[in-house]
C-alpha cells in the first residue's frame, strides 16, 4: 500500500501493525516480553550480526525480534508512526525526554569538542550540558534567541574553539516565552563549520510546539528530539522521549541505547501507540482553546503582556519573520506577566480552581506554574530578567476542557489578585 497519499492522523491506528501477527488482534498487544524465541540457530546468527552491525543487512532481510533492550514490537511501531509526523527517516524512542538527550549528545560529542546551545534551556538539559558534559571535557557554549549569526560567529572564533564544533543545540520556541530561534541560521552555521570528515549536527527540541506545527528536519536539521511525556503521551500519565533523524544518524544513537539500556519498555511504547492515536485532535482542541484564552487575556487590566506565538505579527516583526519559516501553528503553551510580583502570581496560582498548579505540559488537563520560583529557577537572576522571565510571569499549558470554563477560572483567580490590591492600596493609604 502505498501509505504517502494519507496525512499521518489517517495512519496512527494501523501503520507497521498487521494483525496477522497477532491473532487478528485489531490493536497491537503490549508485547511484555524480555527475549524471542528463534526459528533456528541460523536464524539467532544472522539477526545478531546485523544487529551488532557485523554486517549490513542484505536487501529485503528483515532484522528479527532479538532482546526487548534491543528491539520489541511496541517500540518499534511507536517508531514508525512517530517518523509520519515530521517526515523522518528513522526514530529511536526512549524511557524519558532526558534519556533521549543525553544519548543524543553523548553519541555526537566526544571530549575536546564544542557544543553550542541556545538559551533558555530546559532545567534538565541545562544541568546535563553544564554538569555532565563538561566532566567528559566537552566544551559548552550558549547563545540566545535573538543573536544574529554574526554574533554568534564572532564569539565562536573568539573563543578558539570554532574547529571543534561538533553540535549546535536549540530549543524552539524556548519555554517558558516562546522565544523562536532561526533554525536555517543554525543549520547554515554547522555547514560553514562541518568538514569533510566531521559533520556538526543540527539538533532542535521540538518539544514545546509538539509534532504536528514545526518539522525542522523540513528546515535542514540533522536531528529532532521530543520529550514524548508532553503532547505526545499527553495525558500525564506517562514519560518517555524520542529523537527522529536520517537512518545513518539514528542508528548510531540506537546503538548507544542498546548499550546504556534506556530505550522504553513495552508497557509506555503501548500506551504512547494508544495516545497518537489521538494526538491531532487533542492538540487542535488545545490550539484552538489556548487562542481563546489568549483573547480574553490580551483585554484584562491585570495582564500586562502576553507571550503566544500568535501574538508576534504585530509585537515583534524579526520573531515573526523566523515564525513564518518554520512554525505551521500557535501550539497550546502561553505565558503572561500580571500586574504586580510574585505575591500577586502565587495569589493567582492558589485560587486556580480547574487548572492545575504543577509543572509539565502539552496534556489533556490545563496547568499553571511559575517558572521563575518553578521550572527556570536553576537560572541566575540576571540571566532570568533578561530572558523576561520575571516574578510577575505565569505559564500555562492549555489542555482539552471547555474554553468557558478555563476562562471562567482565570477570571476568578486575577478577581482575588485584584481584591488583594484593593487591601494593599488600603493599607498604603492608612
Ligand atoms: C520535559 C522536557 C524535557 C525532558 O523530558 P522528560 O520526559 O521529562 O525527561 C526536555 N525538553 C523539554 C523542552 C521539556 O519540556
Amino acid at each position: 500500500m502505498d501509505y504517502s497519499r494519507f496525512s499521518p492522523e489517517s495512519l496512527m491506528m494501523s501503520y507497521g501493525y498487521n494483525p496477522h501477527l497477532s491473532e487478528g488482534a485489531i490493536k497491537c498487544p503490549i508485547f511484555q516480553t524480555s527475549t524471542f524465541v528463534f526459528h533456528s540457530a541460523e536464524e539467532g546468527k544472522a539477526f545478531f550480526e546485523v544487529a551488532y552491525g557485523h554486517r549490513k543487512k542484505k536487501k529485503h532481510e528483515k532484522i528479527g525480534l532479538i532482546y526487548s533492550r534491543i528491539n520489541n514490537p511496541d517500540m518499534e511501531i511507536l517508531e514508525d508512526r512517530l517518523t509520519l509526523w515530521d517526515g523522518a527517516e528513522a526514530c529511536a524512542v526512549f524511557e524519558s525526554g532526558m534519556s533521549a538527550i543525553s544519548t543524543t549528545m553523548l553519541e555526537f560529542l566526544k571530549p575536546g569538542d564544542l557544543l553550542l546551545y541556545s538559551n533558555p534551556i530546559y532545567g534538565g538539559t541545562h544541568h546535563f550540558i553544564h554538569h555532565v558534559l563538561t566532566k567528559f571535557g566537552i566544551h559548552i557554549m550558549g547563545f540566545r534567541a535573538g543573536e544574529t549569526m554574526d554574533e554568534i560567529e564572532m564569539r565562536l572564533k573568539g573563543s578558539g574553539l570554532s574547529d571543534k564544533l561538533g553540535m549546535v543545540y536549540l530549543e524552539t520556541p524556548a519555554n517558558p516565552t516562546n522565544d523562536l530561534i532561526d533554525i536555517e541560521m543554525c543549520v547554515a552555521l554547522a555547514r560553514k563549520y562541518s568538514v569533510a570528515d566531521k559533520n556538526v549536527i543540527v539538533s532542535v527540541d521540538n518539544t514545546y510546539i509538539g509534532p504536528i506545527w514545526q518539522h525542522p528536519l523540513k528546515n535542514g536539521a540533522d536531528l529532532v528530539l521530543y520529550s514524548a511525556t508532553k503532547y505526545i503521551g499527553g495525558h500525564s500519565d506517562v514519560i518517555a522521549g524520542a529523537v527522529l533523524g536520517n537512518k545513518e544518524l539514528i542508528g548510531r544513537v540506537k546503538v548507544l541505547r542498546t548499550f546504556l539500556g534506556n530505550m522504553i519498555s513495552p508497557y509506555t511504547g503501548w500506551l504512547l501507540l494508544r495516545s497518537l492515536e489521538t494526538l491531532k485532535v487533542r492538540m487542535d482542541k488545545q490550539a484552538e482553546n489556548a487562542q481563546k484564552v489568549v483573547d480574553w487575556l490580551k483585554q484584562h487590566p491585570l495582564v500586562e503582556k502576553v507571550y503566544y506565538l500568535g501574538c508576534l505579527e504585530h509585537s515583534n516583526p524579526s520573531q515573526h519573520a523566523i515564525y513564518r519559516k518554520q512554525c505551521l501553528g500557535n501550539g497550546a503553551m502561553l505565558s503572561f506577566d500580571i500586574t504586580g510580583g510574585e505575591k500577586e502570581a502565587f495569589t493567582f496560582l492558589n485560587n486556580l480552581k480547574l487548572i492545575k498548579l504543577a509543572v509539565s505540559l502539552g496534556g489533556t488537563e490545563s496547568l499553571a506554574e511559575h517558572p521563575a520560583t518553578m521550572t527556570h529557577v536553576d537560572i541566575p537572576d540576571e540571566e532570568r530578567a533578561h530572558y523576561n522571565i520575571t516574578s510577575k510571569l505565569i505559564r500555562l499549558s492549555i489542555g482539552v476542557e471547555n474554553p468557558q470554563d478555563l476562562i471562567w477560572d482565570i477570571d476568578q483567580a486575577l478577581e482575588k489578585v485584584a481584591q488583594l490590591d484593593h487591601i494593599y492600596n488600603k493599607e498604603v493609604a492608612f
